[in-house]
Formats: structure tokens, sequence, C-alpha cells
């Protein structure tokens, strides 16, 4: 739907549904293991698994990709999704191993890249968390000093350092990782997916898993299928699902906005010469990436809590708006590029905003919550959870993110209150920094 040159859209701004889906499960069968949930997570863990010998079933709802894996901003982060002053502190020796997994992760993905038959215009420029007010400044370099003692890669530096656009202070360049087209990687891992021994389900809600004996029972609209061992991949609407543990996750809203193109050299123009993704300090950031298409692309500063069924739609208009003014403070030289395309997607939040992963009763697992930096997290995530459900140790970047309980504590942070309040926060602090400068 159009409104005001902006067309919202309730899918992905990245990929068009594919033509050829999969039929949807008819009937009943029985495998080794069972996939619900055809995100990265999902069909990475399917494809090791299927690699591996094993008969394996994946079950997904609508196509392969559908959910948050083909609608995020491309923005492949080497760090771990939490504040790491605040993990740091609040866990000092998972520390290490939580940055270990997160730049792991974005190098077991950038092999992934390289192995699909597509181009997913995978650009390795880093990613660089930046300042907008001397507050977030100061904050930037404590967090590159803290990532730095844990292990990971990471660099302080001013904006011409950095190559931002002109009005931002500075930030942290974190090296690992850097920008792709969300759509292009969804599709083509679905395309290498469908090409494996693996037997894949698309147009298949799972209702129910539950257990018979030592077998497991996943049952769907139309079919069950009897498995050994199942894996639930189902993200931010595990809600809908009866069998996975309670609070695994909060289902969030998070809304994105295209551009029209830009004429050619004017980000260099603006200083930004990196052409890097950004994402300001914040308590609830604004992103914002250049693309080969020649647009930009923006998103969160705001989120929005599930009521009930977690259902894809289009983005609200408040929020899409918000979102405009916020490209305008922070690129006042472009406000005369038109914003064009509006869309978003659910995300799973948790209250660490670390993933989870876990086996919740005897063979039935998890690999859920990979936040907003599961573009790397949710495959490495997957396909971890596959080498463990084939009968691997559980490997040393597994155990970082491994719940030993699967019971989860209701979160008192994420309400809708509480959402708004600190999106308010936000937007004093940045009023504040305009009328005193930065
Ligand atoms: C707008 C937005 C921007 C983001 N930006 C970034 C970013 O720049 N960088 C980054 O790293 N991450 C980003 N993320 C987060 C990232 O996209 C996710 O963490 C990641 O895609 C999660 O992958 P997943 O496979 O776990 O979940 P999903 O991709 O959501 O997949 C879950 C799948 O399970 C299926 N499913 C659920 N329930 C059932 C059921 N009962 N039966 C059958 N199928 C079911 C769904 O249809 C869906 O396809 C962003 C997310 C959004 C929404």
């Amino acid at each position: 739907m159009s409104n005001s040159g902006i067309t919202y859209s309730a899918h992905s701004g990245w990929a068009d549904t594919p033509t050829d889906v999969a039929p949807g499960l008819d009937g009943d069968t029985t495998c080794d293991v069972a996939v619900v949930g055809g995100g990265l997570a999902g069909m990475a863990a399917a494809l090791r698994l299927a690699e591996r010998g094993l008969d394996v079933v994946l079950l997904e709802a609508g196509f392969c990709g559908t959910g948050a894996s083909s609608r995020n901003a491309g923005q492949l982060t080497g760090a771990p999704a939490g504040d790491p002053e605040l993990l740091s502190a609040l866990h000092p020796r998972r520390f290490p191993p939580l940055v270990r997994f997160a730049e792991r992760a974005v190098h077991f993905t950038e092999g992934l890249l390289e192995r699909l038959d597509t181009d997913c215009e995978y650009e390795p420029t880093g990613n660089i968390g930046a300042a907008v007010s001397l507050g977030q400044l100061r904050r930037a370099r404590r967090k590159a000093r803290i990532l730095q003692k844990g292990g990971g890669e990471a660099e302080f530096g001013d904006a011409r350092e950095l190559g931002l656009p002109d009005s931002f202070l500075g930030g942290i360049l974190e090296p690992v990782g850097g920008l792709l087209n969300p759509g292009k990687f969804t599709l083509g891992l679905r395309a290498e997916l469908l090409r494996s021994r693996a037997r894949v389900f698309e147009d298949t809600a799972v209702e129910a898993v539950e257990r018979q004996g030592s077998r497991v029972i996943v049952r769907a609209n139309r079919g069950r299928v009897r498995a050994e061992r199942v894996l639930l991949a189902t993200n931010a609407y595990s809600r809908s699902l009866v069998g996975p543990p309670a609070r695994l996750a909060t289902p969030v809203w998070v809304s994105m906005v295209e551009t029209e193109p830009v004429e050619p050299g004017r980000l260099e123009e603006i200083g930004w010469t990196s052409r890097a993704g950004i994402a300001t300090q914040h308590n609830l950031m604004q992103s914002f990436r250049p693309t080969p298409r020649g647009t930009i692309t923006f998103g969160v500063r705001r989120l929005q809590l599930g009521r009930g069924a977690v259902v894809d739609h289009e983005p609200p208009r408040p929020v899409v708006q918000d979102l405009v003014r916020g490209f305008h403070e922070r690129f006042p030289s472009l406000r005369d590029v038109a914003p064009r395309r509006a869309w978003g997607g659910w995300v799973a939040l948790t209250p660490s905003w670390l993933p989870v992963a876990g086996e919740a009763e005897s063979n039935v697992f998890y690999g859920i919550g990979c936040n907003g930096h599961g573009l790397a997290q949710a495959p490495y995530l997957g396909t971890l959870l596959a080498d463990r459900i084939a009968g691997d140790e559980l490997h040393d970047d597994l155990r970082a993110v491994w719940r030993q309980r699967s019971w989860f504590a209701p979160s008192p942070v994420f309400n809708s209150p509480a959402l708004y309040a600190v999106w308010a926060v936000d937007r004093l602090s940045d009023r504040l920094s305009r009328r005193t400068g930065p």
C-alpha cells in the first residue's frame, strides 16, 4: 500500500515470495530429526543434518526465509547483541566465550556465503557503533576497550578515521563482518537446502510437539511427523506453538525504511567514505546502511510488542514517520532524498540480548532469540545444534549460549510503557545534545 510516496509492505523489502514453494506435508511420515521453522537457523541445521547422513524433515509455515531472516538490515555483525559493559559486568567469565561465539559466527557465515550459488552482495566493510553525542562517544570508547579485553576485534576512532558521515562524532569499528543482501542470502540458502537430501515441507504450520514414548510427534495442520529428535527454530513465532518452554523470548516488531537511489558521489561528499553499516549508541539504536542498488536503508529506533498471535503486517505509519525524522536528523544534507518503501519483521528478544539454546525435554532441542544479530548467529547456532543432535559433544561456542534449565522468568523489561519510555529518553538526549552542541 502506498502513502505519501512510501509503499508499505507486509513482506520483506529484499525478497519476493519464491515461485517454487514446496508442497506442504499431507499425511504422516517418520524421520530421524524434524526441524520446525525454516529461517536461517532451521535451514542451516537441516542442511548440516542432511549432510551428516541423517534423515531430516524441515517444516515451515510459509516459505523458508519468510521470517526475520529475509527482512533484516543485512548488517553481518561480529559482536554480541547485548551491551558489552553490562554483559562483562554481569557475566565476567562468560563474556570472552560470548565474544568468540559472535566473531566465529561471522566467519562461519562468510564461509556459507561462499558455498552458495547466489551472489549475496557481501561487502566486508565491518560495522560501526557510532556516537551522535559526547556521552555516546565516551560510551563507545569504553565499549571498545571492553570488547578488546574480551578478545574481540574492535577499534575506537573519530568520524574521519572511521569514514563516518558528518553528523556522527566517531565510534567503534567492529571490523569482523559487513553488509549483505539478506533476501539473496536467505533464498540462496533455501535453494541449497532444496538441492540437499533434506525433505522440506513449506506451507506447513506446526501446531504442537508432543511426546509418544521415546519418539516425538510433531503435529502440523495437515499431517504428523514421528521423529527421534526435534529442533525448534521458530524464533519470534514460538508463542503459537504448543510444546516449547514458555517465555523463551519476547516477539518484538522492528520496522525498516528504504530511500530512493542517492546520486553517485553524494555519500562520499557527506563523509560516508567507509560505506560501512552504522548503528547509533542510543538505548534503542538507529541503523543506517548503503545498499548496492544505491539506496539507504534505516531502521529500529522504536519497538512494538506483539499482542496475541504473532502475524506479519505492514509497519505502523507513526513508526515509519519517526524513522524518517531520525534519518533527516542524522543526514540533514540528504533531506531531498525521498523514502520509498517500508517493511518490518519480528525479532525474538531475550532479556540478556543473547541467543538461547538447550534441550527443553529429552530429544526436543531449541535454538532461538538471536535478537538483532541473527544474520550471522542464527545459521551458526543452527549448525552447532545440528552437530549436537547428530551426537557430537557440546561445542565450546554452543556452550556459551546453552541453557541447562528450560525455565524462563517473565521479562520485566519488555512491556509497552517501558519500551516507549526508552524511546522518549533517547529523543530527550538527542534534543539536549542538539541544544548544547555534541
Ligand atoms: C527488521 C529487522 C532487522 C534486523 N536487522 C538485523 C541485522 O542487520 N543484522 C543481524 O544480524 N540481524 C538482524 N535482525 C535479526 C535477524 O534477522 C534474526 O535474528 C534472524 O533472522 C533469526 O533467524 P531465525 O532462523 O532464528 O528466525 P526467523 O528467520 O524468524 O525464522 C523462523 C521461521 O520459523 C517459521 N515458523 C515459526 N513458527 C512455526 C510453526 N509453528 N510451524 C512452522 N514454521 C514456523 C517462521 O515462518 C519462520 O520462517 C533483524 C531482524 C529484523 C526483523
